[in-house]
């Protein structure tokens, strides 16, 4: 292999990607017909968006993607007279693996391989693999590649093991022709005939319908009465720009499957969004919300969804200036009346329509999802499970309009029934004659804040406390934001004051007269905990725990101090304040233990377990696990 110069190998993870096409994820061939159409229309539409800036480019061939079978030879021939590929360009394209979303699909499927797991072909849809997948029915792919521009062609050829041959070649315009040496049909059962025209067209009509440009399928035809042949034309898909036709006309498969084209998502999309904008300029778009998250949702390069046409024409792909990123998730497609073909990011980011048509696509997202909130709860709730941290991000990063309508459409667990979503709508309407102000307690995780000491007071004077469990919500909810013109009050910060005045000013008497019966003993525990705490108090929130940790209202959170970390800023560790059960036994056994010796060593490692067993209660960490763990056997070893 070595000693031939125009062998090349696979980078292995290509490799790895090939053998999985072939032997494992055999069902459901008939997407490498979509994967190769959707290559050959980007390919198209590439070359369509040169030729605007490049004369030397423009030519009066139309652009078209051609289907050739031919049963005898047992070929499928797929050719673009698109933008082309250059030599290097092949060897990138074809012989690494560049897109992060194909890397994401490989240790998804090693993950369910060493997990003993089938890899489910419905990855290969939901990832989009591409190209490789022409390996799931072919034993040789060839590939004549011209890139527009240039003269010499060139030619790729593997047969999906290990690795491909390159070498020049020639072909008469620029463009891409791609050779399928399909395999024998009867080594398989479950595959189709992909050089059987009926088997294409129908397989066209169901995923490429949409494409915008020909599909033709060429065939040579007997001529009636004679023996001679001729090449037969004809076109497969309608190339209906969906979006600009009327909404009651369009059948819900027809979204779906064009949902699929643009999104490379194997189920059908949670809901469409159909968006026609009028008056000074126009606009028409066709928006989707999937089912399903993508795995990259949270990762800074996820591809963004929306693709920008004007005048039928594709501009560009991912189009950021069209979706906030709060609602990078929608997929779909905008097509401007008014804007000019050549338009770039820069004129984009600064285009009064862009923002104005931008403004639009986001009331109408929301609206249809306020929609599903209310005439279909659960499905909304699945929305929420698989979107809601994303759509949060427009509590920190959207402007007044979007914060408002992202709370309105917000959904959090709460004391009331944590197995169930609320919204906040909901929970005011639950509040208490009297309460103003919306209670919640912010953590982790559903099991560290669920169980929180901080919460039992509110529990026995029956306190609805909503919890908030995402990295995004310490920061939204430290902005002082309000829902219906009530503030949000953390159970875990300040002095609580619960009940009618009256009963308030009573607890605060009571908790003032502890205070002062109990004074030198919490002196003395606070100096034990100089470098932890900044005061040791009385609670008026805890009815059943010992102890635990509160915050002053402005003061960070540990969990925002861990996020702020995360982001790489520095951070001074933020005192909290020590609150003592001044009913409970051990507040008793405390002051007995004072009494008898105010300098007795065990004040001091009662003092640190009860540090310490606040953090474990709001589901923390402890500083020094070693050092708790010590005291705590110590104190065993003690008491028997
Ligand atoms: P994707 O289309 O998602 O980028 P693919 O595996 O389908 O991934 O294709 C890999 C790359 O190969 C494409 O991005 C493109 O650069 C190139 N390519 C594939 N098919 C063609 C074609 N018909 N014409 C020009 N370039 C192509
Ligand atoms: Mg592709």
């Amino acid at each position: 292999m070595g000693t031939d110069s125009n062998r090349h190998e696979f980078r292995a993870e290509v490799q790895q990607l090939l053998d999985l096409m072939v032997h494992s994820l055999y069902s459901n061939k008939d997407v490498f017909l979509r994967e190769l159409i959707s290559n050959a229309s980007d390919a198209l539409d590439r070359l369509r968006f040169e030729q605007l800036t490049d004369e030397a480019l423009r030519s009066d061939r139309a652009l078209e993607i051609q289907l050739k079978p031919d049963a005898e030879a047992r070929t499928l021939t797929i050719s673009d007279n698109g933008i082309g590929m250059s030599r290097d360009e092949v060897i990138e394209n074809l012989g690494t693996i560049a897109r992060s979303g194909t890397k994401a699909f490989l240790a998804k499927v090693q993950a369910m391989e060493n997990a003993k797991e089938q890899a489910a072909p419905e990855l290969i849809g939901q990832f989009g693999v591409g190209f490789y997948s022409s390996f799931m029915v072919a034993k040789e792919v060839e590939v004549v590649t011209r890139r527009a521009g240039e003269e010499t062609a060139t030619r790729w050829v593997s047969t999906g093991d290990g690795g491909y041959t390159l070498e020049d070649a020639e072909r008469d315009e620029p463009g891409t022709t791609i050779v399928l040496k399909l395999e024998d049909a009867d080594d398989d059962d479950h595959m189709k005939d992909f050089s059987d025209e009926h088997v294409l067209r129908d397989v066209v009509k169901r995923y490429s319908d949409f494409v915008a440009y020909p599909v033709k399928l060429v065939t040579w035809k007997e001529k009636e009465g004679s023996e001679a042949k001729v090449l037969e034309e004809q076109t497969l898909n309608s190339q209906k720009a969906i979006w600009a036709r009327n909404k009651d006309d369009v059948t819900k498969e027809e979204y779906e499957e064009f949902y699929k084209h643009i999104s490379h998502d194997w189920s059908p999309p949670l809901a469409h969004v159909p968006v026609k904008i009028e008056g000074t300029f126009e606009a028409q778009a066709l928006l989707f919300i999937p089912e399903r998250a993508p795995f990259d949702l949270f990762h800074p390069e996820m591809k963004r969804g929306v693709q920008l046409y004007v005048k039928r024409v594709f501009i560009m792909d991912e189009c950021k200036e069209l979706m906030p990123a709060f609602l990078r998730f929608v997929k779909g497609v905008v097509d401007a009346q008014d804007l000019s073909l050549n338009v770039s990011r820069e004129i984009l980011q600064k285009d009064r329509q862009i923002a104005a048509i931008r403004k639009q696509l986001v009331k109408k997202t929301f609206d249809k999802l306020a929609e599903i909130m209310n005439d279909d709860r659960e499905r909304y709730e699945g929305f929420w499970a698989q979107f809601g941290g994303a759509l949060k991000e427009a509590l920190v990063s959207g402007n007044d309009k979007e914060r408002d309508r992202v709370l309105e459409l917000s959904l959090t667990r709460s004391t009331q029934d944590t197995s169930k979503w609320t919204s906040l709508a909901e929970y005011v309407r639950r509040m208490k004659e009297g309460q103003d102000k919306i209670y919640y307690l912010a953590g982790p995780s559903l099991e560290a804040v669920q169980h929180s000491p901080h919460l039992e007071g509110f529990a026995a004077k029956g306190y609805e406390v909503l919890f908030f469990t995402d990295p995004i919500d310490e920061i939204w909810l430290s902005r002082g934001s309000t829902f219906d013109g009530k503030s949000f009050v953390s159970v875990g910060k300040g002095e609580v004051e619960l009940g009618s005045d009256e009963e308030k000013a009573e607890a605060e008497k009571a908790r003032e007269e502890k205070e002062r019966a109990h004074k030198d003993l919490l002196s003395a525990i606070r100096s034990y905990l100089q470098e932890d705490v900044k005061e040791v108090r009385m609670s008026g929130r805890l009815t059943s725990s010992a102890a635990c940790l509160v915050g002053d209202a402005g003061d960070m959170t540990p969990q925002m101090e861990k996020i702020m970390k995360q982001l790489g800023q520095e951070v001074p560790k933020t005192k909290r304040v020590l609150e003592l059960n001044p009913e409970h036994a051990v507040l008793a056994k405390l002051q007995t233990i004072y009494d008898a010796d105010a300098g007795s060593p065990d004040l001091e490692t009662y003092a640190k377990l009860l540090y310490g067993q606040s953090i474990l209660a709001e589901g923390g960490m402890l500083d020094d696990p070693a050092e708790f763990s010590k005291l705590v056997s110590d104190l065993m070893t003690r008491a028997s």
